[in-house]
């Protein structure tokens, strides 16, 4: 079974997530998004210890404590999907667009993630589900145990992800959103989101004729 905490992180609200088997102190840090101290203090809190970072997309907003945390535990960075390669290339200049100091170096991750791959968390598997369209290499994590998915910038409570932010496309989203996410929903079992910004939801047949009608 999968345990989860969150941090909320800088100016932009971005949810960093802790991610457990309850019967394991060996955890996953998913968008460690800037504000190291704050998330140090966040994890030693947790009594837990770090052994992977999972970035979903290469906005600054998600990245700029992973290669901080990387060196500390000396653990790999994995993901976002290559897709995503530009705006980590890009980071320096988005650190400029957003007044971010000090600047975000750009880095490379120790591995890219592709449809269907599965990332062991202790004894539960998060499955990568590629999603494109808030980014071009956006991927959101899957855990069908528990039905709970970690949807980075995709949708959030009362909205879908920006596609107006670089590397934003509405038609990869619109076919992102009714092809791969909402299809995780099968009319008896909701599922639980964690969203990059904002509070924790679930996603049911309401939620997703809600989105149908407001933003597709
Ligand atoms: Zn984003
Ligand atoms: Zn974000």
């Amino acid at each position: 079974m999968l345990n989860f905490k969150s941090q909320v992180v800088t100016n932009f609200h971005e949810n960093s997530y802790c991610i457990w088997s309850y019967n394991n102190t060996k955890a996953i840090l998913v968008d460690p998004g800037g504000e190291p101290k704050k998330l140090l203090k966040f994890i030693k809190n947790l009594k837990i210890s770090i052994t992977k970072i999972l970035l979903t997309h290469g906005h600054i907003d998600h990245v700029g404590a992973a290669v901080f945390f990387s060196k500390l535990y000396r653990i790999p960075i994995i993901g976002p999907h290559i897709h995503d390669n530009f705006l980590l290339n890009n980071l320096p200049n988005q650190s400029k667009i957003f007044n971010i100091y000090p600047k975000i170096s750009a880095f490379v991750p120790h591995r890219w993630l592709s449809d269907g791959d599965e990332i062991v968390v202790g004894s539960s598997v998060l499955k990568v589900i590629y999603c494109p369209g808030h980014s071009p290499g956006h991927i959101a994590l899957w855990n069908i145990e528990k039905k709970i998915l970690i949807s980075g910038d995709i949708i959030f409570k009362y909205s879908i992800g920006r596609t107006d932010l670089l590397g934003g496309n509405t038609k990869q989203m619109k076919n992102s959103l009714i092809k791969k996410i909402f299809p995780l929903f099968n009319k008896s079992d909701r599922v639980k989101i964690l969203p990059g910004h904002g509070e924790t939801f679930f996603m049911d047949q309401e939620y997703i004729d809600f989105i149908h009608k407001t933003f597709l």
